[in-house]
Parts: C-alpha cells; sequence; structure tokens
C-alpha cells in the first residue's frame, strides 16, 4: 500500500466520542450529526477516542493519560465552585480580599450549622432595623440540584432543616415579567484554568416560574422557584400565560429583545453578568492545572427590578434534557458550538487513527523521543507541545510548561526536529498547509477549511465581534504556547466560536496575569479600571438608562 494512500484513506475517518453513564441522549445526537463515531471498547484501542464526557468527575489516571488529541469534559476539582457551601466560601473570602463592591453580586450567605451565631445575629439586627422592608431569606442544601429540599422563610420558627444547607438573602424584589419571577442560565465554558480562558454563551435560557409572584405565599413553589424540573409539573405550565407564553422559557435574544422595547441597556446588562462570570472563577483559580480539559458551567444569575444581576449558584453539569422547543434550539447548538471550540484538526483523527491503521498493517507507530513518528509529528501543530523528549503521553506536561510560560526554546527544538520528516505524503502536505501563514480571506475560511470531511454538518460562523463585548485585543502578546484553544494563526484564543464570546482574558494586561499562575490581584485591578471606564461615559451618554442599573 502506498503510504499516500493510506494516509488518504486515515484522513477521512471519523473523529471518536466516548460517552459515559446516563450522558444526556443529545450529545450523542449532535455527535452523530457531526459524522462522529461512538468508541468501541471490544475493537478499539483504549487511546481511541477523541472526546470523552463525563456526568461525573474523571478519575486522576484520565488526567494523567490524556493524549494530544482527546479532550474531557471535566477539569479536576471543578466541584470547589459548583458545591453552594464551597462556592459561598470562596466568594466570602474574595469579598474580605477585594472588597464588597466588587463582590457584592451574591446573596449573603451562611453555611449551617458551623455559622448559626453569626445567621441568627444577622438575623436579629434585620429584623430590628425599622423603616426597612422585611427580609425573606431561602435555605438550601449544599448538594442538591433541581430546586429539592428548598425553603423560603421570614420567620425563624419557620426555619428548620436536617442536612448541611445554606441560608441565602432571598431576593424579595426580582425582576419581573407580567408578574412572574425568571432567572437567567447562563452557559459558561472554561477551556482552561491555567491560563484562565473563559467563554460565556450568548445564547441561553430565561426560566419563568409559572405562577405569579406572592410573597405571601412562600411555601408556593411555583411562584418563588424557577427550576423547569419544578414547573414543568405546575398547572400553569402548559397553559397559555399573558405576557410570558405557554411554557417556562424564553431565549436570551427575546428577552434581550424584551429589555430594548423598554429602554434597557442589555449591553450594559451582559457586561456585569460577564464581570460575575469572571470574578466568580478568579475565586477558585487556580484549579490543579489539567490539559486538554473543558468545563461547561451553568451560571443561575438572578435580575432584581433595578437591573443588577445576582449569582444563584452554579452548576456542574448544567441540564442538556429536552423539556420543550426551545430546548431543543440552544441546547443543540451549545452542543455544535461546544465541539467547535475543541477546535479539533484533521490532525487529531489522523493521529488517533494512525496508531490502529499501523497496528493494522504490523507497524505499531513507536510513541519515540526521537520526533521520528507521525505522532511527533503533529505535536508541535497540536497543543503547547514541543519539549525535546515530548512523548504522546506527556503531552500534559508540555502543556503544563506552555502554561508556565516556559516553552519557548522548546518549540524550536521541536521544529527542527520536525524538519527531517518525510514530507510528500498527504500528512506531511496537511502539516504544511496548517503551517503556513495565511492570507485573510484564507484565516476567515480556517476553520472550515481545518474541518473534517464529511464530519461536520453543522454551519460554522466565522469569527466575528462579540455583539456585547469589545473583542479582546492581544497584538502585543507574546505567548509560544498552543493549548487547542489557541488559533494557529496568532497563538491566541480564538476570540469568538459560534456563540461563544471570548469573556477572559480581556486584554493585554490580564493574559499576562494568568499566565504565570493566576495573578489574581493584577486581574481584579484591571476589572476595576474597565469597570471604572465603563460607568462614567455611559453615565454621561445615558443618564436614565444607567439608574437602571446598579454598579458592579
Ligand atoms: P438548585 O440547585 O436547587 O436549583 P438554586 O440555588 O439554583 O438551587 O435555587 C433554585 C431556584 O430558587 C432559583 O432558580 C431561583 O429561582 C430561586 N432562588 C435561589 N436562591 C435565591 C435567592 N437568593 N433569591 C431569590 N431566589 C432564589
Amino acid at each position: 500500500m502506498m503510504a499516500d494512500d493510506h494516509d488518504a484513506r486515515e484522513i477521512l475517518k471519523p473523529l471518536v466520542f466516548r460517552l459515559h453513564e446516563n450522558v444526556p441522549a443529545i450529545v450523542r445526537e449532535v455527535l452523530l450529526e457531526r459524522g462522529w463515531t461512538e468508541f468501541d471498547k471490544k475493537e478499539q484501542d483504549d487511546t481511541d477516542w477523541n472526546l470523552y464526557w463525563r456526568n461525573s468527575p474523571f478519575r486522576r489516571t484520565d488526567y494523567c493519560s490524556i493524549k494530544p488529541w482527546q479532550r474531557l469534559n471535566h477539569y479536576p476539582e471543578a466541584v470547589r465552585i459548583t458545591r453552594k457551601d464551597y462556592l459561598a466560601r470562596h466568594l466570602k473570602r474574595m469579598k474580605g480580599a477585594y472588597g464588597s463592591a466588587l463582590y457584592e453580586f451574591s446573596p449573603v450567605a451562611f453555611i449551617m450549622p458551623n455559622d448559626y451565631v453569626k445567621f441568627m445575629a444577622e438575623y436579629s439586627k434585620e429584623k430590628q432595623s425599622l423603616g426597612r422592608r422585611p427580609t425573606y431569606w431561602i435555605c438550601k442544601p449544599v448538594d442538591l440540584s433541581r430546586g429539592r429540599g428548598i425553603l423560603i422563610f421570614q420567620d425563624i420558627k419557620d426555619f428548620v432543616y436536617d442536612c448541611t444547607v445554606i441560608v441565602q438573602k432571598y431576593i424579595s424584589n426580582p425582576l419581573l415579567i407580567s408578574g412572574y419571577k425568571l432567572d437567567l442560565r447562563l452557559y459558561v465554558c472554561v477551556t482552561s484554568f491555567c491560563p484562565l480562558t473563559i467563554y460565556t454563551y450568548e445564547e441561553g435560557l430565561v426560566r419563568f416560574a409559572t405562577e405569579k409572584f406572592d410573597l405571601s405565599s412562600l411555601d408556593n413553589v411555583y411562584s418563588h422557584l424557577t427550576n423547569t424540573s419544578i414547573n414543568k409539573y405546575g398547572a400553569s405550565y402548559k397553559k397559555y400565560k399573558e405576557g410570558i407564553g405557554c411554557g417556562c422559557k424564553w431565549t436570551f435574544s427575546k428577552f434581550r429583545s424584551y429589555l430594548r422595547i423598554y429602554g434597557v441597556d442589555d449591553l450594559l446588562l451582559w457586561k456585569k453578568i460577564n464581570n460575575i462570570v469572571i470574578l466568580t472563577l478568579l475565586a477558585v483559580a487556580p484549579l490543579p492545572a489539567a490539559s486538554n480539559c473543558f468545563e461547561l458551567f451553568g451560571f443561575d444569575i438572578l435580575i432584581d427590578d433595578k437591573f443588577k444581576p445576582w449569582l444563584l449558584e452554579v452548576n456542574y453539569n448544567p441540564a442538556l434534557c429536552l423539556d420543550c422547543s426551545i430546548d431543543a434550539t440552544v441546547k443543540r447548538k451549545l452542543l455544535h458550538d461546544i465541539v467547535e471550540l475543541l477546535n479539533y484538526k484533521q490532525i487529531d483523527a489522523l493521529k488517533q487513527n494512525q496508531v490502529a491503521g499501523m497496528k493494522a498493517i504490523g507497524t505499531r507507530v513507536p510513541l519515540s523521543k526521537t520526533g521520528e513518528s507521525a505522532l511527533e509529528e503533529a505535536t508541535d501543530l497540536l497543543t503547547c507541545q514541543g519539549e525535546a523528549e515530548c512523548t504522546a503521553a506527556s503531552s500534559v506536561q508540555s502543556a503544563l510548561q506552555a502554561a508556565k510560560g516556559s516553552v519557548r526554546k522548546v518549540v524550536t527544538q521541536t521544529k527542527k526536529t520536525a524538519r527531517g520528516h518525510p514530507r510528500k505524503t498527504l500528512t506531511s502536505q496537511l502539516r504544511e498547509r496548517m503551517n503556513m501563514p495565511k492570507t485573510s480571506s484564507q484565516a476567515k475560511a480556517e476553520t472550515k477549511s481545518k474541518q473534517l470531511p464529511g464530519a461536520v454538518h453543522y454551519p460554522h460562523q466565522s469569527v466575528q465581534p462579540s455583539r456585547w463585548l469589545p473583542t479582546p485585543d492581544f497584538r502585543n502578546c507574546k505567548l509560544t504556547t498552543f493549548p487547542y484553544f489557541f488559533s494557529d494563526r496568532d497563538q491566541r484564543p480564538i476570540p469568538r466560536v459560534g456563540d461563544f464570546v471570548l469573556i477572559f482574558p480581556f486584554n493585554e494586561a490580564a493574559l499576562q496575569a494568568s499566565r504565570d499562575g493566576t495573578d489574581v490581584k493584577s486581574i481584579i485591578q484591571e476589572i476595576n479600571n474597565l469597570v471604572n471606564k465603563q460607568l462614567p461615559s455611559k453615565q454621561q451618554k445615558t443618564k436614565k438608562r444607567v439608574d437602571y442599573l446598579a454598579s458592579v
């Protein structure tokens, strides 16, 4: 068999996904739709997959044995932010360190039973302060979700709990649409915690309560909780509700149009929400470094009647079940965009299949240290690998080093080695194409041209500036690393992929501060500068609109 024929066949091979039990059906559907195939343990090599999706955390060994062509859908210890008590603790610490003005976006919270005395002091203080409207509290079990076990109360005599809970100030003046309470399910994808790289999804879900908001019936879950898992069982769920329609969901697009009709500056609101996301993730940074992972978080944001956004909680494995047509539209595209964000190259399928292919013809591609194998050939095209002694299995280490900014020398070494590779196979031509400087029109078509033949059926949007955010400017950046979410062209995080918009790093200084470990102090200083710049100019222009918005 000619080497070229072999390469051509391998390039046409699809990417491979691996699903653990209980992964929502839509994940499989979307990947199959894109031309991927499902991993078959009996037929395939253990490493012969590109994406492993689980609903539960991976084992340490999964992170250690990751290969350059693979991605995992969780980071180690992401739970630090998704358990209600851990999150409350982290935010409290940040409030203490950086001031409550910046971190006042999460309702005051107490972890019970530990904080019982502090809570009682606060409860009594609130009760005694004359002339203020009464304070309400919400009690939530720390490790439950979907509205289970929640209790809202005003009087301490109604407060009972039998497990670890957090008690939060209840936001009793939520924004209402036609009398119905709502919150936002914002999707956030972290492609790396080191260097910190955060994307928010422009489309999302507005989730309504299905009975009108009423503080005189605190035990009516359909009036006070916006979880779909609860409201879909409410008597009004299927009924047409004036002002919001049937069901209990809107898209963000619809919500933004609604806000604009009423003269609300949705751009400013979204900037505030993005600040919340960054400040929240900074509270847990740095997580233990791990390469080739990503984490999809569901941020629950409540907006009050002054248009101030509040963070309620951060969800691990945000629900991907399809309860209605709005879910299907938003979540299907979300998953397609996630796969785009994972930035697979043709070579990812090739590499994974090359091992299998070579085995089939009786040749084992060595994971050698010499730089002569096709596995290494791809290494400097893929992520931030490049150590002379880098094997595929050690790609994790090199990515970590890259994050520490220590790979410049190493990249040069690998490039030297790569020059010795045979160049006339399809593989090497592909490599050459990927390494060649692009014209601007080629660059525009970049993602499309790199997609696997037959593997992608989803129309990918080219990189374009966000409607809501300034496009991050990395022109003067000096990063030499190449994590998977970096563009080949300028070795910077791709500013926009589908509806995912890069929100961190948001400028050169933030990028530098997140490279060598995470310099939270400098980053917060940058955020302060930005916030200070944003507000005065807006206030001058549209005082009326800004009046709606509380300061961040
Ligand atoms: P769960 O993980 O059980 O969904 P959440 O913290 O998301 O817990 O709370 C469920 C719902 O309760 C939210 O979607 C929101 O409607 C309401 N809620 C939670 N916390 C507050 C709060 N502090 N103020 C007002 N409403 C809240």
